[in-house]
């Protein structure tokens, strides 16, 4: 277990840590245009509607990483245990520049290097919440 500060799900968000609880990954999609968005706003960044009604969608759990960076200092408090880890800027498969941030579970000394394919994982720092990160894929 973990003093991690734990995700609070609201009414908006509550869809998306229900679906992680059960393993899978979902982006929120617009009903207009179909696109997905991380994270969803009050307006499409795709086709401009005001009235996106963001929906909450499976996808693959797979990408590729962009970019990364070795954490070895905390600045929120509860991390301070799972130093030094990484954080990965993944492009997701469904979609381009479909970027999500999250924890690679591999530990500081994987061997990342630029487009190395990952799938999701999921970290449970509680008994009912499961926050998403990756690891990497063969
Ligand atoms: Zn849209």
């Amino acid at each position: 277990m973990t003093n991690r500060p734990l995700p609070q799900p609201d009414p908006q968000s509550a869809p998306y840590w229900a679906a992680a609880a059960g393993g899978v990954l979902t982006v929120a999609r617009c009903a207009r245009c179909e696109r997905y968005t991380v994270p969803p706003d009050v307006v499409c960044p795709h086709c401009g509607s005001g009235t996106p009604n963001f929906t909450f969608t499976p996808v693959s759990g797979r990408g590729a990483v962009r970019s990364w960076t070795v954490v070895r200092q905390s600045f929120l408090p509860g991390f301070d245990a799972d130093l030094p880890y990484v954080l990965v800027d993944v492009e997701l498969a469904e979609q381009s520049e479909l970027r999500l941030i999250g924890r690679l579970l591999d530990g500081p000394d994987a061997p990342l290097r630029l487009g190395a394919p990952v799938r999701v994982a999921f970290e449970h720092p509680s008994a009912d919440i499961a926050v998403p990160a990756f690891e990497l894929a063969s």
